[in-house]
């Protein structure tokens, strides 16, 4: 620091006022976290806007429709493009497991990453915060009136802050029920006072959740109430990378004095600023503490206090425990839990990508009669009885045409004009082949069922039946 200029100094001198403010979280005073901008930070925004833009997708129209609707009477689920209808929901599952296994494995290498970056409470705690913030101001500001007696100022200014977060908590209601129903109707139900009685308990129970969690409780749910806190503990390891504090390369901490090269201290300057950023007021100077929520935070902060002291970035950084230790780290591909790991994934992706190729537009699925099994018609040709059941799962009416393959000579009845199908529904349709008795060659024998859009033969589907006759 001893080249350090005089605006660097200045810029220390201000750290370490600003330092008397912060201490370690012990859940007694409500933690108001500094902001401030970073490459974690920017980050974390992207994040949650992409988690934004999934919660409040209801508002958004897609192909002519809702971008998110979970439309269950009509047992139809529009994610975006994606529409899943019952016979899907295999596919749904294998999501399902995807999503956890990676979670599992992104926990495994850098900790709570899922909680720091992409969960709904430190999402909607961030909203808040923001929002008291442009209420009630910087953090120091902040706690100066937490500790002020009750006068009409803060009276007011608190009051303002709760509405709204109120405000905040019941349109986080509504959009929830919006995933299930119309978001129109929906708010016109709502300002008519005609909504269901479940929508209003969903938006009632919503409402209260949110305020409490995200506005009372804040950091403390993820101390207490989130057992992903307990589990990460099992999922950790020495070799996992996690926001580590370098000690090595840190202590011994010291001040810096004015004017002077502090001789032996090591690069933390004791400025307090990565707890001060801290969502959930840790100093992670103290190790890996289970209120960390992996947000990173902490080394946006580290970093710029090492620009103003011309130091590398880095104190605070991406490391494992072994690595800190000196200990030879194996590769990534040589760890036994990430290869089991991997395989599940690879398994439940190969699985995803198999139904997505072949998802359709359209489905047919074929019943042979039973009774009678087939019947020999006066000119001598055998008639198989069959129904079909023609699923649309676009979002139009549609044509379509079925027509019968593999048998020589077979003649297809009730399918001559095409069919319509309904949009989002399961259809059925008797219809009968007929085949020459000569061209029986065996007692049963394979057919094919094709189907075809009429203006989109791009979406067809095929079902493999059999044709039953005498021995
Ligand atoms: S680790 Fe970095 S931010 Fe934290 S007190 Fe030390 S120098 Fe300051
Ligand atoms: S210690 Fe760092 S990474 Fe952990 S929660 Fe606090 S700021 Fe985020």
């Amino acid at each position: 620091m001893s080249e350090a200029t005089s605006s660097q100094r200045k810029e220390v001198d201000a750290l370490y006022a600003e330092s008397q403010e912060w201490k370690i979280n012990t859940g007694e005073e409500t933690i108001h976290a500094k902001r401030m901008p970073g490459a974690f930070r920017r980050l974390k925004w992207i994040a949650a806007s992409s988690w934004l833009l999934f919660f409040f997708g209801p508002y958004l129209r897609w192909n002519g429709r809702q971008a998110v609707l979970f439309d269950i009477p009509g047992r139809q689920y529009h994610i975006f493009e994606i529409t899943i209808l019952p016979q899907d929901v295999w596919m749904l599952s294998l999501v399902l497991l995807f999503f956890a296994i990676m979670l599992a494995v992104v926990t495994t290498l850098f900790g709570r990453v899922y909680c720091g970056f992409f969960c709904f409470q430190t999402i909607w705690v961030d909203i808040f915060t923001w929002l008291e913030e442009k209420l009630e101001g910087s953090p120091a500001k902040r706690k100066k009136l937490d500790k002020a007696s009750w006068n009409v100022d803060k009276i007011v200014v608190k009051l303002k802050k709760h509405l709204l977060w109120i405000l905040v908590s019941m349109f986080t209601g509504v959009s929830f029920v919006a995933w299930f129903t119309d978001v129109y109707q929906l708010w016109i139900d709502y300002f008519t006072l005609t909504a269901s009685s479940t929508e209003w308990s969903v938006l009632a129970l919503f409402t209260v959740g949110t305020y409490i969690m995200a506005g009372v409780l804040r950091e403390q749910t993820c101390f207490w109430l989130c057992p992903y806190a307990r589990i990460q503990a099992v999922m950790l390891d020495r070799e996992s990378m996690i926001p580590t504090y370098d000690y090595n390369r840190g202590e011994p901490r010291g001040r810096l004095k004015k004017g002077e090269t502090v001789e032996g201290n090591g690069d933390c300057i004791d400025c307090n600023q990565c707890v001060a950023v801290c969502p959930t007021g840790v100093d992670i100077r103290h190790g890996l503490d289970e209120g960390c929520i992996t947000c990173a935070l902490c080394i946006d902060a580290c970093n710029s206090v090492m620009d103003k002291i011309d130091k590398p970035h880095g104190l605070i950084r991406y490391e494992s425990v072994d690595a800190l230790e000196g200990k030879p780290v194996l590769p990534l591909m040589k760890r036994p839990r990430v290869l089991v790991y991997l395989v599940i994934m690879t398994l439940s992706f190969v699985g995803i990508i198999y139904g997505l190729l072949n998802i359709t537009g359209l489905e047919i699925k074929v019943l042979h009669e039973r009774q009678p099994l087939f019947v020999q018609l006066s000119n001598g040709s055998i008639q198989n009885k069959y129904e079909l059941k023609i699923l649309n799962k676009t979002n139009e009416q549609m044509t379509v045409r079925v027509t019968a393959e593999g048998l020589e000579g077979v003649e297809l009845v009730g399918a001559e004009e095409p069919f319509v199908s309904p949009p989002g529904k399961v259809a059925p349709y008797t219809v009968y082949l007929r085949l020459p008795r000569r061209a029986m060659k065996e007692s049963s024998m394979p057919v094919y069922f094709k189907l075809e859009g009429v203006e989109k033969p791009e979406l067809n589907s095929k079902y493999e039946s059999m044709f039953l006759g005498p021995r």
